[in-house]
């Protein structure tokens, strides 16, 4: 094995030559330091070496794995038969890892948390790898020093840098009923945000059966789709999903206007998953049927003191930024987003950018905002990138996202999508429909919308009227001061560019919806 060199002097001193390896001290300043190791700091990377090739860039990140794509993890993963390689099909049936590049790609710093900080060496293979990105994996910023330009490690090592940026994403949000579980319990009450979490919650669906989903958003509803598809795939006794929304109305209702909610909630029951509404869970307990010897049981309660028993239970209630290392450097953090502020080109203070789900942008067009997006952590990661290298370009871009939930609902969105604003549909007719939702609801031809667009409070009264029947492909427009903002394509494939450049231009009116919906084409898949 190679002997770390104790005295650390600077980049590129002390480095000790063999046959096949080249050993050198981590060092104490690089150009570019990357706080993070997920996609908006992979992101950055890719900029700053496509920029400055030369240059010296370190990433950490807190977990062991190379840079990966999270999305699929609560979708394709699952239903791949070389999930255990890590690989999935990807949209155009291509075979795909969800590692953005393979670890050969970097050079791994090799860290022995026993030594000294110092005890930090690299590792080159060949005189080459010396070129490649610096990634120290398990190991975490624990401080930043803005006015030093310096960054401290867990280990205790400080490194200066020239730019930094924190890539550092969010933690899961915990039930407040968890928090004084039973050790014995723990195992059984996890969260869902990295690839060892699918790991784990793949191997024990294979013999825990039924599992508890807490959350009706995007992550709570695609893990319960996916998770009733490994299910039924294994037959009849697979086990089941039961899925908890705090909303009355069922899923995605922070997302979709309300009659898509309701009927997007009878789709997932359709599919296989129980939904359950208007739940909060109080507590979390060990089952009065635990029999000795076998796992134990869960038993949930509700704040209406319903109980459902099951084997495991995930969290899938949002997430926190994770901002901690930037407060106490005396960054700003929107006390309303939450996040790290930032300017319109990411940067917090001269030198310091931020960039994916912990930051809070401005965005020229919508105003402030913070965004939990695979497209925005990419887009902001890139320009974040393109910024330390000295250009000074703003963000400009609205970001998209998407979600597949079973066979038969993809849909992407664009920009604003908050359900409280008015919002717009209209449906291709061959998705026959119940044109009473108080929203503007039109058949998806030429024709004017049968209603005028109208608030929350409204949509909601006039959907329990009566119900629609079927929306297969269609689209919702979300306005803001009679503005549209934000859309959703459902089940419409290839269009959200389109949807991208129509919020864009910032200037389209309701009046418009009619002559928009022709551009999209919704009767032509
Ligand atoms: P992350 O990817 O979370 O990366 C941050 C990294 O920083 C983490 O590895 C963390 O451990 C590390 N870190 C934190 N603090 C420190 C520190 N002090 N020192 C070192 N390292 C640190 N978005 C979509 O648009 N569409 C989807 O369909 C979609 N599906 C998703 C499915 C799942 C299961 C999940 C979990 C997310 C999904 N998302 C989706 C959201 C998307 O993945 C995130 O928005 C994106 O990963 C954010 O990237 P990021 O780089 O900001 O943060």
């Amino acid at each position: 094995a190679p002997e770390a060199k104790p005295a650390v002097t600077g980049t590129g001193a002390d480095e000790v030559t063999n046959a096949v390896e080249i050993v050198r001290p981590l060092g104490t300043f690089y150009k570019y330091v990357i706080i993070g190791g997920g996609t908006a700091a992979f992101h950055a990377l890719k900029a700053i070496k496509q920029t400055d090739p030369q240059a010296d860039v370190l990433v950490i990140g807190a977990e062991p794995l190379p840079p990966y794509s999270r999305p699929q993890l609560s979708k394709e993963m699952w239903g791949s038969k070389q999930r255990k390689a890590l690989k999935f099909d990807n949209w155009a049936g291509d075979e795909t890892s969800v590692f953005y590049k393979d670890a050969s790609a970097y050079a791994v710093v090799h860290a022995d948390p026993t030594a000294a900080p110092e005890g930090d060496h690299l590792v080159f293979k060949t005189p080459a790898d010396r070129r490649k990105p610096l990634l120290l994996l398990k190991h975490r910023a624990t401080a930043l020093d803005v006015d030093k330009a310096q960054v401290t490690l867990d280990s205790g090592r400080v490194i200066q840098y020239g730019k930094v940026l924190l890539a550092t994403g969010g933690t899961p949000r915990r039930l407040a009923a968890t928090i004084d579980l039973p050790d014995h319990l723990r195992p059984h009450v996890t969260t869902f945000r990295t690839l060892e979490d699918f790991q784990r919650l793949d191997a024990l669906t294979d013999t825990r059966k039924h599992v508890v989903i807490v959350g009706g958003g995007l992550l709570g509803s695609e893990l319960a789709c996916a998770l009733t598809a490994k299910f039924k795939a294994v037959g009849r006794d697979g086990g089941h999903v039961t899925q908890v929304c705090r909303s009355e109305d069922g899923v995605l209702a922070d997302v979709l206007p309300t009659y898509l909610v309701r009927w997007t909630t009878d789709q997932l029951r359709d599919y296989g998953v129980e939904v359950l509404k208007r739940k909060d869970v109080v507590s979390i307990t060990e089952a009065a049927t635990f029999k000795e010897g076998s796992a134990p049981q869960l038993a949930i309660e509700f704040k209406d003191g319903a109980v459902v028993e099951a084997d495991h239970l995930v969290q899938a209630v949002g997430i926190e930024p994770n901002v901690e290392l930037a407060r106490a450097a005396g960054l700003e953090i929107d006390p309303v987003h939450g996040g790290i502020v930032v300017n319109a080109e990411l940067e917090a203070r001269r030198n310091v950018f931020v960039a994916g789900d912990a930051a809070s942008y401005y965005d020229m067009l919508l105003g402030r905002r913070r965004e939990e997006h695979y497209d925005h952590a990419a887009q902001t990661g890139h320009l974040a990138g393109k910024n330390m290298c000295g250009e000074t370009s703003p963000y400009v871009y609205q970001p998209a996202f998407w979600s597949d939930l079973g066979p038969k609902i993809s849909f992407d969105s664009v920009g604003k999508v908050d359900p409280k604003l008015p919002t717009a549909s209209v449906w291709a007719q061959d998705s026959p429909i119940g044109p009473t939702e108080g929203e503007a609801v039109a058949a998806g031809t030429a024709s004017a919308p049968t209603t005028t667009t109208t608030t929350m409070a409204q949509t909601t009264a006039a959907a329990t009227q009566s119900g629609p029947t079927r929306y297969e492909h269609g689209l919702v427009y979300y306005l803001d001061n009679n503005k549209i903002v934000g859309m959703v394509t459902w089940n419409l494939p290839g269009r959200v560019e389109l949807a991208r450049q129509v919020v864009l231009r910032g200037e389209f009116q309701y009046k418009h919806i009619q002559g928009l919906t022709r551009m999209f084409n919704i009767h032509r898949l």
